[in-house]
């Protein structure tokens, strides 16, 4: 099955900090496939802009080398890579300062979309606002797309909001969360509310717990001082873990569009009970075999951020009471997988008796790698001897469903650089969303730093600290295996 390509109106965009490296493995290379896909109108524009001198000429060598690095595929060689080349022009432009802007007014085209992409540190985010409104690039139909960090806590990213609000109304504005763009995610979604099969049975009484992994085998690498002042719950917890249970959470939507989804995940956000302590699980991973540690790796001896978290929380509302919420983060894990996993409760009585052991239906959505869902459904296990029952997962694979080589599933980047396109909000965060997840989450951080909470060691290539493990034993469940 191919991919449906919906067109979209031509546009301007201009990528701020484009010779960075978000720009160069995701947003270039996301737009150069969808070039490949047909998807990129004639008489758009991309313009590239950071203060580094170049012209359009080695601008576009840069992205060639980018694309042929970060999945260009097999189009990178077949003529088609010159033609998007030639879409492409470069500005040299300073944020802070008034170099270049004139030059980049100038040339702006007059295409029906005009985006700014801020793939810049935050700092610059209200200077490029600012600017963009004095030179006159923006106007009230501009769209702008920021990046993550969306604040370091409530208050920061409040004035951050407020900046931007000065110079863009919050339809203008588009607050990238890049997990909301992948296949999966929307997968999720339309498993909820396109079937009859999920809905009846999403909720307390049917639901044990539901558990949210985001796994990652590679440490901090050439961020670590970001990191440092970070950590997994700035960096994952506070936005991608809390989107995913947003979605996985919330009432249905009236309709698929962006206010009503959006203010359906508030409400989530906002029936968030507070995580007493022994429901957290700070770690950091520890020195081994010659391989340095975290606090190595951030150049920090001292470091108490954590690598890793494990937390323990509630809904407080009608749906979920009672049902308990797990999600777990980290660095150098064992394997490299996302996923959620929806438990469901034990069958009231067990007609095969106790002899047939316990078994439970699990759906799976996984995000990566090979995202996809699985249903693990009882059946009896084939053959004589007996009713021996046996878990056996249904199981759809995107890449399989989708194509031969998976080729044809959009990164989340693609799709959410369309969406911006296209003027759909519905998977961006909204200014409120991003406070009420930082409100809900500085509380937890004061706590710790209140108690001079030491992160647990845990070693490279496991599955975090004990503790993590214990959140669960104690009431009975584990954690699912990531595998390698
Ligand atoms: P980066 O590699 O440090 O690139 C920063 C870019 O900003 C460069 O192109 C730089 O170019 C430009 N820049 C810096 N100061 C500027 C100024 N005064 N005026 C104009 N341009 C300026 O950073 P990155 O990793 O691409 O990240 C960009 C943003 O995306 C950050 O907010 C980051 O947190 C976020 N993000 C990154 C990733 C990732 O995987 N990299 C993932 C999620 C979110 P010049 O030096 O030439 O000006």
């Amino acid at each position: 099955m191919v991919s449906r390509v919906i067109p979209v109106d031509p546009f301007d965009l201009v990528i701020f900090g484009a010779t960075g490296d978000l720009a160069r493995r995701k947003i270039l290379p996301g737009l150069f496939r969808r070039f490949c896909a047909g998807q990129i109108p004639e008489g758009s524009q991309i313009i590239g802009a950071a203060r580094s001198d170049m012209d359009d000429a080695s601008f576009a060598e840069m992205v060639a080398e980018a694309i042929r690095e970060f999945g260009g595929g097999r189009h990178c060689e077949d003529g088609t890579l010159d033609q998007f080349l030639s879409l492409l022009a470069y500005v040299p432009v300073d944020a802070m300062g008034s170099d270049g802007w004139q030059a980049l007014g100038a040339r702006l085209g007059d295409a029906p979309v005009r985006a700014f992409y801020f793939s810049v540190g935050p700092s610059l985010f209200g200077a490029l606002a600012e600017r963009l409104r004095q030179y006159g690039l923006a106007d009230d139909d501009s769209r702008v797309v920021v990046e993550k960090p969306f604040g370091h806590d409530l208050a920061s990213a409040r004035a951050l909001n407020e900046t931007l609000a000065c110079h863009f109304a919050e339809e203008q504005i588009y607050r990238i969360d890049h997990y909301l763009g992948k296949e999966t995610v929307q997968n999720l979604m339309a498993v909820r509310f396109g079937n009859m099969l999920f809905e009846p049975l999403w909720n307390a009484q049917y639901v044990d717990h539901i558990q949210i992994t985001v796994s990652e085998t590679v440490g901090v690498g050439g961020r670590g001082s970001y990191y440092d002042r970070s950590g997994a719950m700035r960096d994952m917890v506070q936005n991608h873990l809390m989107q995913l249970l947003c979605l996985i959470a919330m009432e249905p939507p009236a309709r698929f569009e962006p206010d009503a989804v959006r203010d359906e995940k508030l409400k989530v956000i906002r029936a968030l009970d507070p995580v007493p302590p022994h429901h957290l699980v700070r770690g950091q991973y520890d020195a081994a075999e010659g391989a340095p540690g975290y606090r190595a790796d951030v150049e920090n001896p001292r470091s108490r951020t954590e690598s890793f978290m494990a937390l323990k929380c509630h809904i407080s509302n009608w749906r979920w009471a009672g049902t308990p919420f797990y999600l777990r983060t980290g660095k150098k894990l064992r394997a490299r997988a996302s996923e959620i996993a929806v438990v469901f409760k034990d069958a009231p009585h067990s007609i095969f008796g106790s002899e047939a052991g316990r078994h439970r239906n699990v759906l799976v959505i996984r995000l990566q790698p090979n995202e996809g869902m699985t249903l693990d459904v009882t059946i009896k296990e084939p053959g004589p001897g007996g009713m021996r029952l046996v878990d056996v997962p249904l199981d759809m694979s995107f890449a399989e469903a989708l194509g031969p080589d998976g080729e044809d599933v959009p990164d989340a980047y693609e799709r959410l650089i369309m969406d911006v396109i296209r003027g759909n909000q519905t998977l961006f965060m909204r200014g409120d969303e991003v406070e009420a997840a930082w409100a809900w989450t500085d509380p937890l951080i004061e706590g710790w730093e209140a108690r001079n909470d030491v992160p647990k060691p845990y070693d490279v290539g496991s599955s975090g600290p004990d503790d993590s493990l214990m959140l669960m034993h104690r009431d009975g469940r584990k954690w699912r295996d990531i595998r390698p």
